[in-house]
Protein backbone atom coordinates (compact mmCIF):
# COMPACT_ATOMS: atom_id res chain seq x y z
CA UNK A 1 0.00 0.00 0.00
CA UNK A 2 1.37 3.63 -0.55
CA UNK A 3 1.71 6.27 1.63
CA UNK A 4 -1.45 7.96 0.57
CA UNK A 5 -3.42 4.85 0.74
CA UNK A 6 -2.91 3.54 3.91
CA UNK A 7 -3.05 7.20 5.29
CA UNK A 8 -6.45 7.05 3.58
CA UNK A 9 -7.50 3.93 4.94
CA UNK A 10 -6.54 5.68 8.46
CA UNK A 11 -8.87 8.80 7.78
CA UNK A 12 -11.54 6.59 6.42
CA UNK A 13 -11.67 4.68 9.53
CA UNK A 14 -11.60 7.84 11.72
CA UNK A 15 -14.60 9.28 9.52
CA UNK A 16 -15.99 5.56 10.37
CA UNK A 17 -17.02 6.02 6.30
CA UNK A 18 -16.50 2.61 4.97
CA UNK A 19 -19.01 2.88 2.20
CA UNK A 20 -16.92 5.58 0.62
CA UNK A 21 -13.19 3.79 1.66
CA UNK A 22 -14.86 0.79 -0.28
CA UNK A 23 -16.15 3.42 -3.75
CA UNK A 24 -13.04 5.48 -3.89
CA UNK A 25 -10.76 3.27 -6.21
CA UNK A 26 -13.31 3.07 -8.92
CA UNK A 27 -14.68 6.46 -8.21
CA UNK A 28 -10.73 8.00 -8.58
CA UNK A 29 -10.23 6.16 -11.69
CA UNK A 30 -13.67 7.29 -13.32
CA UNK A 31 -13.12 10.84 -12.62
CA UNK A 32 -9.56 10.54 -13.93
CA UNK A 33 -10.53 9.23 -17.04
CA UNK A 34 -13.86 11.43 -17.50
CA UNK A 35 -12.02 14.69 -16.11
CA UNK A 36 -14.59 15.59 -13.08
CA UNK A 37 -13.53 18.46 -10.84
CA UNK A 38 -12.52 18.26 -7.86
CA UNK A 39 -15.99 19.53 -6.90
CA UNK A 40 -17.69 16.51 -8.97
CA UNK A 41 -15.69 14.22 -7.27
CA UNK A 42 -16.30 15.36 -3.32
CA UNK A 43 -19.51 15.05 -4.28
CA UNK A 44 -19.74 11.33 -5.85
CA UNK A 45 -17.38 10.14 -3.00
CA UNK A 46 -19.32 11.77 -0.25
CA UNK A 47 -22.86 11.44 -1.71
CA UNK A 48 -21.96 7.17 -1.53
CA UNK A 49 -21.52 7.62 2.08
CA UNK A 50 -24.41 9.07 2.62
CA UNK A 51 -26.90 7.07 0.63
CA UNK A 52 -25.37 4.17 2.06
CA UNK A 53 -26.29 5.66 5.81
CA UNK A 54 -29.46 6.72 4.76
CA UNK A 55 -30.70 2.68 3.25
CA UNK A 56 -28.62 1.44 6.40
CA UNK A 57 -30.90 3.37 8.58
CA UNK A 58 -33.77 2.88 6.40
CA UNK A 59 -33.49 -0.80 7.37
CA UNK A 60 -32.88 0.22 11.58
CA UNK A 61 -36.13 2.15 11.06
CA UNK A 62 -38.25 -0.50 9.73
CA UNK A 63 -36.94 -3.45 12.17
CA UNK A 64 -37.86 -0.38 14.67
CA UNK A 65 -41.33 -0.19 13.87
CA UNK A 66 -42.12 -3.58 14.59
CA UNK A 67 -44.54 -4.13 11.61
CA UNK A 68 -46.23 -7.84 11.29
CA UNK A 69 -45.01 -8.43 7.86
CA UNK A 70 -42.89 -6.73 4.91
CA UNK A 71 -45.39 -5.29 2.77
CA UNK A 72 -44.99 -2.83 -0.59
CA UNK A 73 -46.38 -1.02 -2.34
CA UNK A 74 -45.36 -2.41 -5.95
CA UNK A 75 -46.54 -5.74 -4.36
CA UNK A 76 -50.00 -4.28 -3.91
CA UNK A 77 -52.41 -5.47 -6.49
CA UNK A 78 -54.66 -2.92 -7.43
CA UNK A 79 -56.25 -5.09 -10.37
CA UNK A 80 -57.68 -7.11 -7.42
CA UNK A 81 -58.46 -4.25 -4.86
CA UNK A 82 -60.29 -1.95 -7.37
CA UNK A 83 -62.20 0.57 -4.49
CA UNK A 84 -58.65 2.45 -4.17
CA UNK A 85 -57.07 4.30 -6.60
CA UNK A 86 -53.31 3.35 -7.41
CA UNK A 87 -52.83 7.26 -7.75
CA UNK A 88 -53.63 8.28 -4.57
CA UNK A 89 -52.16 5.25 -2.63
CA UNK A 90 -48.90 6.33 -4.92
CA UNK A 91 -49.52 9.82 -3.83
CA UNK A 92 -49.82 8.94 -0.31
CA UNK A 93 -46.26 6.81 -0.69
CA UNK A 94 -45.07 10.24 -0.96
CA UNK A 95 -45.28 11.70 2.01
CA UNK A 96 -46.90 14.64 1.96
CA UNK A 97 -49.29 13.85 4.27
CA UNK A 98 -46.65 12.90 7.10
CA UNK A 99 -45.38 16.56 6.17
CA UNK A 100 -48.87 17.97 6.83
CA UNK A 101 -49.28 16.19 9.69
CA UNK A 102 -52.53 14.94 8.93
CA UNK A 103 -53.62 11.02 9.27
CA UNK A 104 -54.90 7.84 7.03
CA UNK A 105 -57.81 5.42 7.66
CA UNK A 106 -58.06 2.63 6.03
CA UNK A 107 -61.81 1.09 6.26
CA UNK A 108 -62.62 -2.08 5.36
CA UNK A 109 -63.52 -5.51 5.65
CA UNK A 110 -60.83 -8.26 6.58
CA UNK A 111 -58.29 -9.31 3.92
CA UNK A 112 -58.63 -6.37 2.06
CA UNK A 113 -55.21 -4.80 1.97
CA UNK A 114 -55.53 -2.22 4.81
CA UNK A 115 -52.68 -3.52 6.86
CA UNK A 116 -50.80 -4.33 3.64
CA UNK A 117 -51.39 -0.19 2.96
CA UNK A 118 -50.86 0.52 6.38
CA UNK A 119 -47.05 -0.97 6.57
CA UNK A 120 -46.05 -0.37 2.96
CA UNK A 121 -46.78 3.53 3.03
CA UNK A 122 -44.48 3.46 6.59
CA UNK A 123 -42.29 1.52 4.87
CA UNK A 124 -42.06 4.33 2.32
CA UNK A 125 -41.57 6.84 5.21
CA UNK A 126 -38.92 4.69 7.06
CA UNK A 127 -36.49 4.73 4.42
CA UNK A 128 -37.07 8.72 3.95
CA UNK A 129 -35.77 8.94 7.38
CA UNK A 130 -38.74 9.19 9.43
CA UNK A 131 -39.75 7.29 12.52
CA UNK A 132 -42.44 4.77 12.80
CA UNK A 133 -44.79 2.74 14.94
CA UNK A 134 -46.92 0.22 14.50
CA UNK A 135 -49.10 -1.41 17.14
CA UNK A 136 -52.84 -2.87 17.03
CA UNK A 137 -55.20 -1.24 18.71
CA UNK A 138 -54.94 -3.68 21.64
CA UNK A 139 -51.29 -3.38 21.89
CA UNK A 140 -51.58 0.35 21.85
CA UNK A 141 -53.83 0.45 24.81
CA UNK A 142 -52.36 -2.42 26.33
CA UNK A 143 -48.88 -0.09 26.51
CA UNK A 144 -50.88 3.09 27.27
CA UNK A 145 -52.34 1.41 29.91
CA UNK A 146 -49.11 0.40 31.97
CA UNK A 147 -47.77 3.97 31.62
CA UNK A 148 -50.76 5.19 33.33
CA UNK A 149 -50.54 2.31 36.20
CA UNK A 150 -46.74 3.44 36.94
CA UNK A 151 -48.21 7.74 36.55
CA UNK A 152 -46.07 8.21 33.17
CA UNK A 153 -48.98 8.56 30.72
CA UNK A 154 -47.90 11.96 29.91
CA UNK A 155 -44.55 11.07 29.81
CA UNK A 156 -45.18 8.65 26.88
CA UNK A 157 -48.09 10.23 25.33
CA UNK A 158 -45.42 13.16 24.86
CA UNK A 159 -42.52 10.73 24.02
CA UNK A 160 -44.75 9.14 20.56
CA UNK A 161 -45.62 12.76 19.87
CA UNK A 162 -42.08 12.98 18.76
CA UNK A 163 -42.69 9.69 16.69
CA UNK A 164 -44.11 11.40 13.31
CA UNK A 165 -46.00 8.41 12.37
CA UNK A 166 -47.79 5.92 14.23
CA UNK A 167 -49.92 3.12 12.88
CA UNK A 168 -53.00 1.68 15.12
CA UNK A 169 -54.36 -1.12 13.32
CA UNK A 170 -57.33 -3.16 13.84
CA UNK A 171 -59.42 -1.28 15.85
CA UNK A 172 -62.70 -2.63 16.25
CA UNK A 173 -61.59 -6.07 15.98
CA UNK A 174 -62.62 -6.55 19.98
CA UNK A 175 -64.50 -3.79 21.79
CA UNK A 176 -62.87 -0.99 24.26
CA UNK A 177 -64.00 -0.89 27.61
CA UNK A 178 -64.34 2.79 28.81
CA UNK A 179 -60.99 3.14 30.38
CA UNK A 180 -59.33 1.38 26.72
CA UNK A 181 -61.49 4.01 25.01
CA UNK A 182 -60.46 6.82 27.00
CA UNK A 183 -56.42 6.16 26.63
CA UNK A 184 -56.86 5.97 22.38
CA UNK A 185 -58.84 9.15 22.85
CA UNK A 186 -55.98 10.53 24.51
CA UNK A 187 -53.75 9.19 21.99
CA UNK A 188 -55.47 10.68 18.95
CA UNK A 189 -56.18 14.14 20.42
CA UNK A 190 -52.42 14.03 21.56
CA UNK A 191 -50.79 13.67 18.07
CA UNK A 192 -53.83 15.68 16.91
CA UNK A 193 -51.97 18.25 14.52
CA UNK A 194 -48.75 17.15 15.38
CA UNK A 195 -48.00 14.10 14.22
CA UNK A 196 -49.69 11.36 11.67
CA UNK A 197 -51.62 8.57 12.51
CA UNK A 198 -52.19 5.33 9.94
CA UNK A 199 -55.73 3.95 11.35
CA UNK A 200 -57.05 0.70 10.00
CA UNK A 201 -60.43 -0.62 10.92
CA UNK A 202 -63.11 -3.66 9.50
CA UNK A 203 -65.94 -1.37 11.08
CA UNK A 204 -67.48 1.98 9.11
CA UNK A 205 -67.67 5.06 11.41
CA UNK A 206 -71.23 4.43 11.62
CA UNK A 207 -70.28 1.67 13.68
CA UNK A 208 -67.42 2.72 15.73
CA UNK A 209 -70.01 3.93 19.01
CA UNK A 210 -70.13 0.64 19.54
CA UNK A 211 -66.45 -0.05 19.77
CA UNK A 212 -66.66 2.67 21.81
CA UNK A 213 -69.26 1.76 24.60
CA UNK A 214 -70.00 5.92 23.73
CA UNK A 215 -71.80 7.61 20.64
CA UNK A 216 -70.44 10.90 21.84
CA UNK A 217 -66.72 9.78 22.47
CA UNK A 218 -66.80 7.75 19.07
CA UNK A 219 -68.01 10.89 17.92
CA UNK A 220 -65.23 12.90 19.05
CA UNK A 221 -62.27 10.67 18.17
CA UNK A 222 -63.85 10.61 14.63
CA UNK A 223 -63.74 13.87 14.15
CA UNK A 224 -60.15 14.55 15.40
CA UNK A 225 -59.04 11.34 13.12
CA UNK A 226 -60.57 12.92 9.75
CA UNK A 227 -59.88 16.56 10.25
CA UNK A 228 -56.72 16.46 8.39
CA UNK A 229 -56.94 12.76 6.60
CA UNK A 230 -57.16 10.75 3.70
CA UNK A 231 -59.82 8.09 3.81
CA UNK A 232 -59.88 4.68 1.71
CA UNK A 233 -62.80 2.99 1.78
CA UNK A 234 -61.74 -0.79 1.01
CA UNK A 235 -64.01 -3.15 -0.34
CA UNK A 236 -64.88 -6.27 -1.60
CA UNK A 237 -63.43 -9.99 -0.80
CA UNK A 238 -60.39 -11.00 0.87
CA UNK A 239 -57.67 -11.30 -0.88
CA UNK A 240 -56.32 -14.84 0.89
CA UNK A 241 -60.03 -16.10 -1.32
CA UNK A 242 -58.65 -14.71 -4.43
CA UNK A 243 -58.96 -17.10 -7.32
CA UNK A 244 -61.17 -19.56 -4.89
CA UNK A 245 -64.49 -18.89 -7.25
CA UNK A 246 -62.21 -20.56 -9.98
CA UNK A 247 -62.86 -23.95 -8.31
CA UNK A 248 -66.54 -23.54 -8.14
CA UNK A 249 -66.37 -22.58 -11.91
CA UNK A 250 -64.55 -26.19 -12.99
CA UNK A 251 -67.19 -27.56 -10.74
CA UNK A 252 -65.17 -27.96 -7.57
CA UNK A 253 -67.60 -27.90 -4.46
CA UNK A 254 -67.19 -24.31 -3.43
CA UNK A 255 -65.12 -23.10 -0.21
CA UNK A 256 -67.47 -22.84 2.24
CA UNK A 257 -66.32 -19.25 4.35
CA UNK A 258 -67.24 -19.59 8.07
P1 LIG B 1 -56.67 -6.48 6.16
O1 LIG B 1 -55.68 -5.77 7.02
O2 LIG B 1 -57.55 -5.57 5.38
O3 LIG B 1 -57.46 -7.51 6.92
P2 LIG B 1 -54.31 -7.49 4.88
O4 LIG B 1 -53.69 -6.22 4.45
O5 LIG B 1 -53.73 -8.15 6.08
O6 LIG B 1 -55.88 -7.30 5.07
O7 LIG B 1 -54.33 -8.50 3.64
C1 LIG B 1 -54.40 -9.91 3.81
C2 LIG B 1 -53.29 -10.57 2.98
O8 LIG B 1 -53.55 -10.37 1.59
C3 LIG B 1 -51.92 -9.97 3.23
O9 LIG B 1 -50.97 -10.97 3.09
C4 LIG B 1 -51.78 -8.92 2.12
O10 LIG B 1 -50.43 -8.71 1.78
C5 LIG B 1 -52.56 -9.57 0.99
N1 LIG B 1 -53.26 -8.58 0.16
C6 LIG B 1 -54.43 -7.97 0.42
N2 LIG B 1 -54.84 -7.21 -0.59
C7 LIG B 1 -53.88 -7.29 -1.52
C8 LIG B 1 -53.71 -6.73 -2.83
N3 LIG B 1 -54.66 -5.92 -3.38
N4 LIG B 1 -52.59 -7.04 -3.51
C9 LIG B 1 -51.67 -7.88 -3.00
N5 LIG B 1 -51.78 -8.45 -1.78
C10 LIG B 1 -52.87 -8.17 -1.05
MG1 LIG C 1 -55.35 -6.02 9.00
Amino acid sequence: MTRTASELAHLFRALKAPAAARALPALADRAREEGWSYERFAEALLGTEVSARDSHGGEGRIKAARFPARKTLEEFDFTFQRSVKKTVVEHLGQLDFLHARSNIIALGPPGTGKTHLAIAISIRACLAGQRVQFATATQWVARLSEAKRQGTLEAELKRLSFIPLIVVDEIGYIPFDPEAANLMFSLVSNRYERASMIVTSNKPFSKWGEIFGDDMAATAMIDRLIHHSEILSLKGDSYRLRGKDLDTRIGAKPVEIT
